[in-house]
């Protein structure tokens, strides 16, 4: 019987080593003089994965960034670090490829104490995360027990900072095609009644912002919509007016303020550019994206998700950028609602941590479709999983649970 000892690696290998390292390493993209440091942490994960787990990874270096003024440093943007686990030249033809992303880079910020909650920036967003997979690598090595997938990862450092150089990137790894849409998708009932089944009241949102009187809506689904799949605007700084507490009157002859603008299906970014053209600034965009939670992809997830936390997931929607068009595109979080990404304290809890690198590492065997006695009678059959190859070996879940034995 081979188990993995997620477990037994946790506290000294997953979070005192690894967690602990990556945090220490203050990659923000946004501060010149921290772009060492986001090298570093490229250079970590490198290391990490090459080294250490025999995956092959080749750093890609997509050029200079942009300069907003003239007096800007020369700055070279931080390497996108794509690894194939096994090499490509040992990858088997039986298993299906996963293309596994991740950002290394942080926003700029503190750390704060340890204990069941793992403080420090990027624990959650996206450190955390990014290592579980590795993690979840670690333990399937140290247990000898073989991974079902054929996993890509693909870790950039500038995803704080409008993932500059990515975009690029990604053109000339010919992967994406772009669309324009028009308005806002129509919500349908079936979409709302996932919405239904989430867990989420008025007075959990308002103790995590602190104020009862913030919230514009006070139906909880109100609230997530608008937070997720109704555009929204937020400003993010005001330069130029007074920020003193006297009453003044005095009207200022120039006041300039940061703002973004979340754009969600089918929202045409050019006719969102010319509208806020008009009124004076040149706005950098990233087009929207829509995931399909009907496929096989999210199966395996919430099957993972079933497995490891005995609940069905949230079907939640998010804000990324993405342009892989056409793929099955799936965000799979480890980290928990309260986790305060880019807030002061960021954290993650030791539980999500370390529930998060098994769920990662069940995902593999589900998405694989290696595990599938337990649903054989689910919509999702087995030649969802696998439309065009038998897999080498089919799992029965007993078998997995000995071998998967967290
Ligand atoms: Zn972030």
């Amino acid at each position: 019987m081979r188990l993995l000892r997620v477990d037994k690696l946790a506290d000294a290998e997953f979070i005192d080593k690894r967690l602990a390292t990556a945090i220490s390493h203050q990659s923000i993209s946004s501060e010149a003089n921290k772009r060492p440091d986001v090298v570093k942490m490229e250079k970590f994960l490198e290391v990490e994965l090459g080294s250490k787990f025999g995956a092959e990874v080749q750093p890609y270096c997509t050029g200079k960034q942009k300069k907003k003024q003239p007096t800007d440093p020369d700055l070279d943007l931080p390497p996108i670090l794509v690894a194939w686990y096994p090499p490509r030249n040992s990858a088997s033809n039986d298993k299906k490829p996963l293309l596994i992303y991740g950002h290394y880079d942080v926003q700029p910020e503190l750390t704060g104490p340890n204990g069941e909650r793992l403080y420090g920036r990027g624990s959650t967003d996206d450190k955390g995360p990014v290592l579980g997979w590795l993690n979840a690598l670690e333990a399937h090595k140290s247990a000898g027990v073989e991974i079902s997938v054929n996993l890509i990862f693909c870790f950039e450092g500038m995803e704080e900072s409008s993932s500059e150089g990515f975009t690029a990137f990604l053109e000339n790894m010919a992967m994406i095609s772009l669309k324009t849409w028009t308005e806002v998708e129509q919500l349908t009932g079936k979409e709302k009644a996932l919405y239904k089944k989430i867990c989420f009241k008025l007075k959990d949102f308002t103790d995590a912002i602190g104020d009862t009187k913030v919230p514009l809506y006070q139906d909880p689904i109100d609230i997530m919509m608008h937070r997720w799949r109704y555009p929204s605007l937020s400003i993010h700084g005001i330069n130029g007016a007074d920020a003193s507490d006297d009453p003044g009157t005095a009207i200022p002859n120039k006041v300039t303020g940061a703002f973004s603008i979340r754009t969600v299906p089918n929202m045409d970014s050019k006719t969102v550019n010319d509208t806020v053209t008009n009124i004076g600034v040149f706005p950098e965009h990233v087009p929207f994206w829509r995931a399909n939670y009907e496929e096989p992809n999210f199966a395996a997830a919430a099957k993972a998700t079933n497995e490891l936390y005995k609940t069905d997931p949230d079907y939640s929607r998010e804000g990324l950028q993405s342009l892989l068009d056409k793929k099955s595109l799936l965000l799979l979080p480890m980290g928990a609602a309260d986790d305060g990404p880019h807030g002061p304290n960021e954290k993650i809890d030791r539980r999500n941590d370390i529930e998060g690198t098994k769920l990662f590492g069940a995902y593999w065997h589900f998405f694989a479709g290696r595990i599938l006695r337990r649903y054989r009678r689910t919509p999702f059959s087995r030649r969802n999983y696998c439309p065009t190859q038998q897999p080498a070996r089919e799992w029965g879940i007993d078998e997995v649970q000995l071998k998967l034995s967290w």
